[in-house]
């Protein structure tokens, strides 16, 4: 029920200002009730003080049968409920002549005739506390009782002091003669004290309703009102509205947080600004990315992949989110290893060449909070480079390798042979009065000739030999692994390949010259080219289209 804020405090208040109120109610009343039984005392006092006095004077008047007659009288008196003449004993006086003949005897005459019948009455026990104190103190003693039938009484204990004028008949022994109890009802004194404090109960009721209405109204205009008013630009700000302003009145508490929080509201905004900004920039730049990117959380879900990642991947988005980080391949292997290693790493994926850069990346903290990977086509940069590489080493009429690679092939290959003591041989060639061939049939034939020359040649070899353009119209194999009869072998089927081969009708020859190792001590490469480039030149002597040894 009372959740809001005002009706607590509302509550609050009220309990507080209910419970003061009743509280100064209660206080009021029993003074109120203090003050009256007060004066009913002092009145009774007066009262007693006044039917004493009385008693007295009809007493020394010589009248006391008088005295129980105003008794009798007495106790028809509204209000007086009882009113008794009682001997110090507690018994009541002028029933006996136990006085008479007592004064009577003093006086020593008949002064007060005898009664002619005698009674004794006793109204308080003879130890009775109050009837004592009374006598003892000679002052006036209260005692508050209720009737059978719950009426509240107060009686009053008054001692009747033996006076100087009392001592002719009764003597001076005693400093007291006797008692005035008097019960009177308390009951109009309790009916004015009720009244009162219905009064006041009455009164406090529409003071309290006052009290509720203006602390309501301050508590809504001062705390509600404000509250709301931040509650609602709260609302709005965490549905996403940062343009919400709260209004800032005064200069209480409750503006001091208005104030907090438009300040708060408008830094937030310019975080969020300046957050969409930067993920506008990363969107932009993971989606225009030519290079796969697939970032995942700590978890190692996927949360972001771009197109170019689906196509080099050639997946879709959403079947990279569900096969995960290290099922990007059908090998998990490979994103294993892309993560082990420091750097990239190549691998080669559905006929082409992909480059891997894969981390974890972790937070200030050292906690990994994700992984990483960047993957990129290399196929086309790869191609390129090796082609770049085939050029860089082969000769571009004939696609043999060229005289750099030759040397540097030869120069490794001849090292080998020396170092482990194998066998190798190299077979060099020249066309036969080329010369002659070009300025008959032209250059372009010449050329033709020579393109044919040399895939007849990379027909007859094995794969491990290396077929070379020396320069011109000479030509150079390496052969490793290759001892001397074998190679004038190759020289002879290749010579006779080459005489028998014919291009657009026409067919040239060639002179061979063969050099192996170790058969030949050789110090370095160019001195094997030599020897063999000696063989050649027999070769020619010897009237050409032939092989000769080195
Ligand atoms: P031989 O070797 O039998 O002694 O006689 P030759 O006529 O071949 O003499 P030489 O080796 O001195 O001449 C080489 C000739 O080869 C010269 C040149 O016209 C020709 N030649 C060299 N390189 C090329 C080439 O790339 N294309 C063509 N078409 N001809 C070439
Ligand atoms: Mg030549
Ligand atoms: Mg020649």
């Amino acid at each position: 029920m009372f959740k809001r804020i005002g009706h607590k405090l509302i509550l609050t208040f009220a309990g507080i200002a209910a419970v003061g109120l009743g509280m100064i109610v209660l206080f009021y009343t029993d003074q109120q009730q203090d003050s009256l039984f007060d004066q009913n005392e002092k009145m009774m006092n007066k009262v007693t003080q006044s039917v004493i006095q009385g008693l007295q004077t009809v007493m020394l008047a010589g009248y006391a049968d008088i005295a129980q007659d105003f008794a009798v009288n007495l106790q028809n008196v509204k209000g007086i409920v009882d009113f008794r003449i009682l001997r110090t004993d507690g018994n009541e006086a002028f029933l006996d002549n136990k006085t008479i003949s007592n004064v009577n005897q003093r006086k020593d005459e008949e002064l007060f005739e005898p009664r002619e019948e005698e009674t004794v009455r006793r109204i308080l026990p003879s130890d009775y506390l109050e009837l004592r104190n009374a006598i003892a103190t000679r002052e006036i003693t209260r005692i508050y009782t209720s009737s059978e039938s719950g009426e509240k009484l107060l009686t009053f204990i008054a001692p009747i002091k033996n006076s100087k004028e009392c001592h002719e008949c009764h003597g001076s022994k005693d400093p007291v003669r006797g008692v005035v109890k008097i019960t009177t009802s308390l009951v109009e004194v309790e009916r004015a004290v009720n009244a009162s404090r219905q009064q006041a109960y009455l009164l406090s009721g529409p003071f309290l309703l006052l009290i509720i209405v203006v602390t309501s109204i301050m508590v809504k205009r001062t705390i509600v009102i404000p509250i709301t008013r931040v509650t609602t630009a709260m609302i709005s700000v965490s549905r996403g509205d940062l343009t919400l302003k709260v209004p800032v009145l005064g200069r209480d508490e409750i503006s001091v947080m208005a104030r907090s929080f438009n300040r708060m509201s408008e830094k937030l905004k310019s975080t969020y600004e300046g957050l969409e900004e930067e993920h506008d920039k990363l969107t932009t730049l993971v989606l225009s990315a030519h290079d796969g990117m697939i970032i995942t959380d700590r978890q190692g879900r996927v949360v972001l992949t771009n197109p170019s990642a689906a196509e080099i991947l050639k997946k879709s988005a959403d079947e990279i989110f569900a096969d995960g980080f290290n099922h990007l391949f059908d090998d998990p292997n490979i994103m294993r290893r892309a993560i082990e290693e420091q750097g990239y790493i190549e691998i080669e994926h559905d006929n082409r060449v992909l480059q891997i850069l894969a981390s974890t990346i972790q937070n200030q903290e050292k906690t990994i909070i994700g992984s990483a990977a960047l993957i990129r086509d290399v196929t086309t940069e790869k191609r390129l480079q090796e082609e770049l590489q085939h050029l860089a080493i082969s000769d571009s009429l004939t696609g043999l390798y060229n005289r750099r690679y030759l040397d540097t092939s030869l120069a490794n290959e001849l090292g080998r042979s020396q170092r482990y003591g194998h066998e190798m041989s190299i077979i060099m060639f020249d066309v036969d009065h080329f010369k002659l061939f070009n300025d008959e049939h032209g250059h372009d034939q010449g050329d033709r000739v020579l393109q044919f020359m040399s895939r007849i040649m990379k027909d007859q070899i094995r794969i491990l030999d290396i077929p070379c353009r020396y320069g011109g119209e000479e030509f150079l194999i390496i052969l490793p692994e290759t001892n001397h009869a074998s190679a004038l072998a190759i020289a002879e089927r290749l010579r006779k390949g080459i005489e028998e081969a014919a291009v657009d009708g026409l067919s040239v020859t060639v002179s061979i010259g063969v050099a192996s190792y170790p058969d030949l001590v050789v110090e370095n490469y160019q001195k094997f080219i030599e020897a063999a480039d000696k063989a050649l030149y027999e070769a020619k002597k010897a009237g050409r289209n032939c092989v000769r040894s080195a």
